[in-house]
């Protein structure tokens, strides 16, 4: 029987890489570094548990990092408004940046552009922590926009001049959708095409996987839209198809027939618990 673990399971490049600075931070600072993350590094309880007992805490609002006189503020990969940047500054602590590249392009194209007049339009969930933060570099009031209605809703001056970018997580096709509404109307349009594809690409991945499987296996959160999103995709290629959120949840009996076992995880489950899992099937069966 043949296990494959699909490549783009688990961490996307952003959220690894944001996860492995509080890991350094802790390393250089200890026990007593006041280190702290801007929301929590990740949606995920294990790793946010196992940082609270290394003594990293989560800040939550802007009003508790106002409440700080030292210590040092870690940026997660979502990014934040430029506000934000300067209270850490004011208030005389060290900032460590672990925005996602990706984000912070959008961070740069939105303070450029707004700069010279445009109107910033993001397409994206109003709410969201990653929209939060893009709206806060625009120097005028940005508008964000995530449905048809919405967009058709939108009314300005004939000689406004837009810049349209996405949320990194928005889907293509929707963004493609919404962006030729505006088009249509005539505007003078900048259009970013901001969207990252890890998400797109690890779908791709468990789809393929998942059609020459007999068994597939996606780990992560219950909590979490993505891996939900993953399994429904498998599910329809790979009618054995389990949700778990670690290796205590399997209760797998396969019969002599199973040739193939495809795993794969969403973007906030650890490295060490796909691990565990994959071990598990390898050893068991
Ligand atoms: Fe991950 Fe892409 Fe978001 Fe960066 S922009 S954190 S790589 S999903």
């Amino acid at each position: 029987m043949e296990v494959v673990l699909a490549k783009t399971s688990g961490f996307c490049f952003g959220v690894k890489r944001a996860v492995d600075t509080v890991y350094e931070q802790i390393d250089k600072a200890g026990k007593t570094g006041d280190i702290y993350t801007y929301g929590p590094i990740i949606h995920n309880e294990e790793v946010v548990r196992d940082l609270e007992n290394k003594g990293v805490r989560v800040l939550n609002s802007k009003e508790e990092l106002e409440q700080l006189s030292m210590g040092c503020v870690i940026i997660r990969s979502h990014g934040v408004s430029k506000d934000v940047y300067e209270l850490i500054e004011k208030k005389g602590l060290v900032c460590i940046d672990a925005t996602c590249p990706f984000v912070k392009r959008i961070h740069k194209i939105v303070e450029k552009e707004s700069g010279n007049g445009r109107q910033i339009i993001i397409i994206g969930n109003d709410g969201h922590p990653e929209v939060e933060g893009i709206k806060g570099w625009s120097k005028t009031s940005a508008i964000v926009i995530e449905s048809p209605e919405q967009a058709l809703k939108f009314d300005a001056k004939k000689d406004e001049k837009l810049c349209i970018v996405s949320q990194t997580t928005f889907n293509y096709k929707k963004f493609q959708d919404l962006v030729e509404i505006f088009r249509k109307k005539g505007y003078d349009i900048i259009v970013a095409n901001t969207i990252c594809n890890a998400t797109e690409e690890r779908q791709r991945e468990a789809v393929e996987l998942a059609a020459r499987a007999d068994v597939m296996i996606v780990i992560g959160g219950t909590h979490s839209s993505n891996t939900r999103k993953l399994y429904e995709l498998c599910q329809s290629e790979c009618e054995n198809t389990y949700y778990i959120q670690t290796l205590e949840d399997l209760q797998l009996e396969l019969p002599n027939s199973v040739e193939l076992v495809g795993i794969t995880a969403g973007a906030s489950t650890p490295n060490k618990i796909i691990e565990e899992v994959q071990n598990y099937v390898r050893i068991n069966f």
